[in-house]
């Protein structure tokens, strides 16, 4: 059989079973058994399969079609550009995750630009990267922390897209640090930072030596795991999927968390659910302790992050 005759049927099969993207999932399946990028699988459409790339292929479609995720199968996500890897153990990197990206990066290069105006100097009480102690000194950099850092998506693109800050990216799962750790390494980030366990709801943070704080926590309630798709809850960790107290207690927990450990002045960026951003604006406006509170919507109008900044008192 021709490689363009595979793919046509194998998008067809894939339709069929209601996999997303059929036609690119059948590229990317035989670009991962062929070893070809995405021009070769072009260029090489009239190639003919040999009987063990059909076997090979056939074994990944079978894994795909019973709803496996692809990135999975895989083992890689791509998450702003660059490629992640992906374990059972933590949540795969979600497109709609990069406006939290897109925000971070807008908030730290602000901050970035204040750092060292004094005021509310921003810049530099060095936590040594594991955010245990700072020295209370301003020193040259300036600290981000990832509260639930699952595959370390969030945390090692802010690292590698901001030259000056160094991060402490905390997950509670043992499992999910080890591929924040790999991840980092893999993409020539383990000198900015630092992976570690820990729980968001006692996180091992200095006190106000954060300029910023971000995280993608799990948020969904219990109430509506119905809606939740089934290849999501038979694949992905529960764990960073959903949270108590309608789906808020992550999210609570990560605010308090803001409340001690950043500077003045330092910005909380969290990722919630559609439904969450009032919610999450209530959360924060409990203790008068953040105030330019934003709610940004993602590409489907939904709200989606909202963006803080610790008061200075
Ligand atoms: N921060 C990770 C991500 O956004 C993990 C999030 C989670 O486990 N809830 O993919």
């Amino acid at each position: 059989m021709k490689l363009r005759q595979y793919i046509a049927e194998a998008a067809q099969a894939l339709q069929k079973a209601g996999v997303d993207s059929p036609r690119l999932c059948a590229h990317v399946l035989v670009r991962q058994v062929l070893g070809l990028d995405r021009i070769a699988c072009v260029v090489e459409a009239e190639r003919k399969l040999l009987p063990h790339e059909v076997e090979n292929l056939d074994a990944l479609m079978a894994r795909r079609t019973a709803g496996e995720p692809l990135a999975h199968i895989t083992g890689s996500k791509e998450f702003y550009g660059r490629d992640f890897l992906v374990t059972p153990h933590t949540l795969i990197p979600r497109p709609e995750t990069e406006l939290l990206i897109d925000k971070a990066l807008e908030v730290a290069r602000e901050l970035e630009s204040q750092a060292g105006t004094c005021g509310t100097c921003i810049q530099g009480t060095d936590t040594r990267g594991a955010g245990i102690q700072g020295t209370g000194t301003c020193g040259s950099g300036l600290y981000f922390a990832d509260l639930g850092t699952g595959s370390g998506c969030i945390g090692i693109t802010l690292a590698l897209e901001l030259p000056h800050w160094h991060g402490l990216l905390l997950d509670i799962s043992s499992n999910a640090v080890e591929t924040a750790c790999a991840n980092a390494q893999r993409l020539d980030a383990q000198h900015r930072v630092t992976c570690l366990r820990g729980d968001m709801h006692r996180p091992p943070l200095a006190r106000g030596g954060y300029s910023m704080l971000v995280s993608n926590p799990p948020y969904i309630a219990e109430s509506e795991r119905s809606m939740v798709m089934d290849e999501v809850l038979a694949y992905e960790p529960h764990g960073a999927l959903f949270s108590p107290h309608d789906g808020l207690d992550h999210l609570a927990a990560a605010i308090r968390a803001a409340a001690g450990a950043l500077k003045p002045g330092g910005r909380l960026l969290l990722e919630h659910g559609a439904a969450q951003g009032a919610s999450t604006r209530r959360l924060l406006r409990e203790d008068n302790l953040f105030e330019d509170t934003v709610t940004h919507r993602d590409f489907a109008g939904l709200e989606r992050c909202t963006v803080t900044r610790r008061t200075c008192r």
